[in-house]
């Protein structure tokens, strides 16, 4: 049997004579994504375990190509779709993972095929100008001034990252040692601040944590406090970070009244608003975010509560001038005389997605309420499942939920404190072996907990019970069968 001539190696180039073969390629992508996803409805993970994903995609030859879209298609769907976790379904709680606009996705098509770079002008164009209007128009709403800019970036962790080295060289222009730079968070903040305090170069010992106060709220008195020691101590509080919706609690801390303290001791006022920063579309809790306008620097990530796809991030600051510490000329790239403006004077990235893309169309398809309404849509869900948890005895609530997120145990009467720190962890591995739900596991105060993070405009009170009720029962047959009391 004579098989079909191979195509001819140049027809893979996305290039006006393969516009067919483009077509027909990304059809049969669409087609098979959306196969995948009206299959895929019952369950949001399969329950596969890290031994059973590794062992097919290890066997495959990659020396050996399949030559053929479906039969890729097909090899993708069983390496990869099949035991994939999708965010779309109900009964997905776990972490800060949002559904996608159909909108972003459109963009996502034009953020690959023609593949701008955001580096400078003269490889993206319109795209320069997209990113920066989408900057003034992300700046305007948190209410900094004419002089604010930013950046796009790859997440919240590099956002925090890039505010904190500003914060450093700000602090280092006055003269002061590196090593008496001191970086003040609650001990709720994210980790991130402290992976950046390390490429920072100024070690862990630089990061000092506040305690939070029972809404788990950055606490005030002891920011104040905190202060006042690394004044005495000779040190310099470089910057303060407040955090506007906690990955664990979804805790706003008193923004202006740290924004206060930090501008009396002459510290960086960064907000990581990460999670938080979707309020900013809300039309009804803007207010949450109160204070925000004071800071120097804000990270909001597009990718968490403007359900936007990985990566989508942004930086803002209140001057922009300060994102000069990031600049560097390079004579084939952006030299110092550039005719052009060039983003990558501003980022750490050199070659960078267009991202921005993903925003803009949304925003120009749908708008920024219908974003607004999904935030309050969650928030809503989450305080009405909330006040359905505080009702049952066999179940305990570590805090009223705030933005998103439900910290909870499973601890029907009698069981002690330390069976729960037993259970807990094996009821969360239970129900991901089953398939049935996916919940996040955290620990407050040294004990084990659960977590729901409830980022799904469309899922009901009910989904989310369901996985309450699902838990008590494995929390049952595992008490009785196993040795956790
Ligand atoms: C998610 C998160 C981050 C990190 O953002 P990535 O986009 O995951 O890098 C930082 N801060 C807070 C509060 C977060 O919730």
């Amino acid at each position: 049997m004579a098989s079909a001539p191979s195509p001819h190696p140049l027809s893979h180039l996305f290039h006006p004579h393969h516009a067919a073969t483009y077509v027909a390629t990304m059809r049969r992508g669409v087609d098979h994504l959306a196969e995948a996803l009206a299959h895929t409805e019952r369950r949001p993970a399969t329950g596969v375990d890290p031994a059973q994903a590794a062992k097919p995609i290890a066997d495959v030859d990659l020396d050996r190509p399949l030559g053929d879209v479906d039969a890729t298609l097909d090899e993708v769907s069983r390496l990869y779709l099949d035991d994939a976790v999708w965010f779309h379904e109900p009964r997905y709680a776990a972490h800060l993972n949002c559904p996608v606009v159909i909108p972003a996705l459109l963009a996502e098509v034009f953020v690959s095929g023609v593949n701008s770079s955001l580096d400078t002008f003269d490889q993206s164009v319109g795209g320069t100008f997209i990113e920066r209007h989408l900057i003034d128009w992300t700046a305007a709403r948190i209410g900094f001034g004419s002089s604010a800019d930013g950046i796009f970036t790859s997440g919240g962790t590099q956002s925090n990252l890039q505010a904190l080295l500003l914060a450093r060289d700000h602090a280092l222009a006055t003269g002061v040692p590196l090593a008496s730079l001191r970086v003040v968070a609650s001990t709720d903040g994210h980790f991130s601040v402290q992976k950046a305090a390390r490429l920072l170069g100024l070690g862990d010992a630089a990061v000092v944590a506040v305690g939070v106060d029972e809404q788990r709220r950055m606490d005030v008195a002891g920011l104040a406090t905190a202060l006042a020691r690394i004044d005495a101590d000779g040190h310099h509080a470089m910057a303060v970070v407040a955090t506007a919706g906690t990955t664990d609690f979804g805790a706003i801390d008193p923004l202006p009244e740290i924004a206060g303290l930090a501008r009396a001791h002459g510290a960086w006022f960064h907000v990581d608003a990460a999670y938080g920063g979707g309020l900013l579309a809300s039309t009804t809790r803007r207010d949450w975010l109160a204070g925000v306008e004071l800071a120097d620097s804000v990270t909001v990530d597009y990718h968490k509560t403007w359900f936007q796809p990985v990566s989508s991030s942004a930086l803002l600051v209140a001057d922009g001038a300060h994102l000069g510490h990031v600049t560097w000329h390079a004579d084939y790239l952006n030299p110092k005389d550039a005719a052009h403006p060039n983003q990558v004077d501003k980022s750490l990235q050199t070659t960078r997605r267009f991202d921005a893309l993903k925003l803009w169309m949304t925003l120009r398809i749908i708008g920024p309420d219908v974003i607004g309404g999904y935030v309050d849509d969650v928030i809503d869900l989450a305080a009405e499942v909330g006040r359905h948890l505080a009702a049952r005895d066999d179940i305990e609530v570590a805090a009223a939920p705030q933005l998103s997120t439900i910290v909870f145990r499973y601890r029907p009467a009698g069981l002690s404190v330390a069976a729960c720190d037993r259970l807990s962890p094996l009821v969360r591995a239970a129900l991901y072996a089953r398939g049935a739900a996916m919940v996040a596991a955290t620990k407050v105060d040294g004990h084990a907990w659960l977590k729901l993070t409830l980022l799904n405009p469309m899922a009901t009170a009910a989904d989310i019970l369901g996985i309450v009720d699902e838990i008590a029962t494995i929390g049952d047959e595992l008490l009785l069968a196993e040795d956790v009391a």
